[in-house]
């Protein structure tokens, strides 16, 4: 009996993992349609000072609206679209689409805030980014300042000497460089030196066990001043409580970024946001202004 359950067992799974595969082509071919289609947008998550607590920008994160499963998150999308190399349509979609946005809110009159592209190491090493990024800032007029791109950690430890080179490219655009997810790969000082970056992004993993855990808590430190030391402004990703904003601020972590401070929102509630951010926030350190 037991022999025939284990059976009965292994060709359910067996049956299981073969509709998963199916799935996973089926959905690999929508993708490839998708990029085309239209059935991509952007959400924009706020990132803010953690001194003033005010808005300096957002951070662009795709959802795939599929016609029929409707909406699907980039942790199902965004690997499957890395292993058939559809990654590079949906990273050059993004920069055009946040090039255009920006223009966008510019038009609107919204004050100046920066937006963050996220950008696969498959788009990164096809040595071509620059050129996609700098025909997505004439077509648009937009400041190049505005814009940043995001990079793994772990995509630049795997990053050849013509991935640095782009990243050298994309800067001389005037495009700003973060590192992502920073502390889930195993970079050295040494080699963060030698990248042409302007910020860190500390996984949220750290920030997670902010509150409970102090020795991670002095894990978070000890990048929050590695970055600083290397001039980087640096970032704590998936802040969600007051508590971990308060040992975020007395560690020196300049920016933020996370639940606390709002969920990935729609274009159309950016432009309130911003406006709400920059009117009702009094600057720290602006009390002795005459
Ligand atoms: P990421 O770049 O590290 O983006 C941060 C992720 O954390 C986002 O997930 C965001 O919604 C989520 N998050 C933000 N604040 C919090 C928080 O307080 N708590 C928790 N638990 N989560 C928070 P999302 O939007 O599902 O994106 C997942 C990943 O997919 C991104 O991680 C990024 O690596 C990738 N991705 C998204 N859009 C693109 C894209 O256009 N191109 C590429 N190449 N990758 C993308
Ligand atoms: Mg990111
Ligand atoms: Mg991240
Ligand atoms: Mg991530």
């Amino acid at each position: 009996a037991a022999k025939t359950a284990g059976r009965n067992r292994f060709e359910v799974f067996e049956e299981a993992m073969r509709e998963e595969v199916v799935a996973q082509s089926q959905l690999s071919r929508d993708l490839r349609r998708a990029t085309t289609d239209g059935q991509f947008l952007l959400l924009y998550q706020p990132q803010v000072d953690v001194e003033s607590g005010r808005i300096t920008g957002f951070e662009a994160l795709a959802r795939w609206q599929h016609p029929v499963r409707g909406l699907v998150m980039p942790d199902t999308f965004i690997p499957i679209a890395e292993g058939t190399g559809t990654i590079d349509l949906i990273d050059d979609w993004a920069l055009e689409e946040a090039c255009r946005q920006l223009a966008a809110w510019d038009e609107a009159g919204l004050p100046p805030f920066h937006v963050a592209v996220n950008i696969s190491a498959h788009r990164l090493a096809r040595g071509d980014l620059a050129d996609a990024i700098r025909s997505g800032i004439r077509s648009t007029g937009v400041d190049p300042a505005r814009l940043e791109i995001e990079i793994t950690e772990t995509a630049t430890m795997s990053c050849a000497v013509e991935a640095a080179q782009t990243l050298h490219d994309v800067r001389a655009l005037g495009v700003s460089i973060a590192i992502d997810d920073f502390g889930m790969g195993h970079s050295s000082f040494g080699r963060l030196r030698a990248l042409p970056v302007d910020r860190l992004k500390i996984d949220r993993s750290f920030i997670a066990a902010l509150h409970e855990d102090t020795a991670t808590g002095s894990i978070a430190g000890a990048m929050v001043a590695m970055g600083s030391s290397l001039g980087l402004d640096v970032v704590a990703e998936g802040v969600e409580t007051e508590g971990q904003l308060q040992v975020l601020r007395s560690l020196g972590c300049h920016s933020a970024q996370g639940y606390l401070f709002g969920r990935p929102l729609p274009a159309e509630e950016v432009g309130q946001l911003v406006r709400r951010s920059t009117s009702t926030v009094v600057p720290a350190g602006d009390t002795a202004v005459p």
